[in-house]
């Protein structure tokens, strides 16, 4: 069945807010808290441990961390706590990314069984599990994703296990991976360029006579099949592979995006088939699935990137996330000086819906249209 990516107009008085039709909370996501939840319910008084962030949410995790759950790494795998403290009898929560398979076995080591209360979500699964299938049907591995990011860096261990593995984060190092291909630069150089992204012992001389394309299931939707089609464009020219058997040389992966960045990603483009001021996107500021809503409204209007309804401090000033400046910033005057305004809206995978609304009831607080929200509520109330 077609999808339906319109977005909903909400009219809230001298403000019309455009609601992507999809945003927010995913399966994973949900799947995941629920999990974490349940792992808190049935065992009180043992210490319950987060290998790391459950989502990118500053928010869901805080709530954790009210619960008693404890953190034990950062988003960049760096240790919060001495792994020697763990004890058999804790409970450990693997978040919704997954893990790499060498932290499961130090878990098995510690006598902890890491499948317990594994929040891994099944999309990623099957990402691991198309990246085995390649792998072990002999091609090298492209994985299209941020090399820093946990689902990136779980679903290269897991491809590694089988088969030669390269990271490339953008088109930038796509094209440079091809020059590698078709070995217009020297091969030492590649160690250089993928320094900490490649596995161990790749040979860039017979690795990349055969590749297959996966992704972090939260990039750029046409950015992932840009990089796919480059790629192959390449190799096969490179070797000069007939048409009927271009899978000699590439394997053929449909995109392996979840189909939240897919809906979260195709309702942007239909929101922004209509006109308006600016889009605000919610999102906590290290989930790569909201950036990219970000990236895409970017592209056609002012976009601000905030984490909750506090970031709208008052008409004048918005504190908001520099993507491009990875940092914070208060930007003043983002709302412009006219009768009428219209806002589009979205929010990222990890992102309440309710904070959805608390940010769409602020919009109209800070507009002087507090009684419109009130009578729509009113209404809704009616309905049911
Ligand atoms: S964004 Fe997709 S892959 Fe990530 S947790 Fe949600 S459903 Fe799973």
């Amino acid at each position: 069945m077609k999808k339906d990516f319109t977005p909903t107009i909400l009219e809230l008085g001298s403000l019309q807010v455009i609601l992507a039709r999809h945003f927010g909370f995913c399966y994973g996501v949900e799947n995941a808290i629920e999990i974490a939840f349940r792992a808190v319910e049935e065992n009180p008084g043992k210490r319950i441990y987060l290998l790391g962030e459950m989502i990118h949410n500053p928010g869901v995790n805080a709530d954790l961390i009210n619960m008693g759950v404890k953190f034990m790494m950062d988003t960049k795998g760096n240790m919060l706590m001495d792994w020697d403290d763990l004890k058999s009898d804790d409970v450990v929560i693997i978040p919704a990314f997954g893990t790499t398979l060498e932290l499961e076995e130090r878990l098995r080591d510690k006598g902890i069984d890491p499948t317990h209360y594994e929040t891994t979500c099944p999309f990623v699964v099957k990402v691991w599990n198309r990246a085995e299938k390649i792998g072990d049907d002999g091609y090298t591995i492209v994985v299209h994703g941020k090399p820093g990011h946990e689902e990136t860096r779980a679903t290269f261990s897991h491809s590694v296990a089988h088969t030669p593995t390269v990271v490339v984060k953008d088109m930038e190092q796509a094209e440079l991976l091809g020059r590698y291909i078709v070995h217009s630069i020297p091969d030492d150089g590649f160690y250089t360029d993928f320094k900490g992204q490649y596995s161990h012992g790749f040979d860039v001389a017979k690795d990349l006579e055969r590749i297959g394309v996966v992704n972090q299931t939260t990039m750029l939707a046409s950015e992932t099949q840009a990089i796919a089609d480059y790629l192959k464009q390449v190799i096969i020219g490179h070797f000069q592979t007939p048409a009927d058997k271009t899978t000699d040389r590439f394997a053929e992966t449909r995109d392996t995006l979840c189909y939240a960045t897919n809906d979260n990603q195709s309702a942007v483009h239909g929101m922004l088939q209509h006109s308006a001021d600016l889009a605000i996107v919610i999102g906590g500021y290290n989930s790569s699935n909201t950036s990219h809503l970000v990236e895409l409204c970017e592209l056609k209007l002012p976009a601000y990137f905030i984490k909750d309804e506090h970031c709208l401090i008052s008409a004048d000033d918005i504190r908001h996330f520099d993507l491009h400046a990875h940092t914070e910033r208060t930007t003043t005057g983002y709302l412009p000086v006219k009768q009428s305004l219209r806002i589009m809206v979205t929010s990222g995978a990890s992102c309440p819906d309710a904070l959805v609304e608390r940010v769409i009831e602020r919009l109209s607080s800070i507009t002087g249209n507090e009684n419109a929200v009130v009578h729509i509520k009113e209404q809704w109330q009616v309905a049911l």
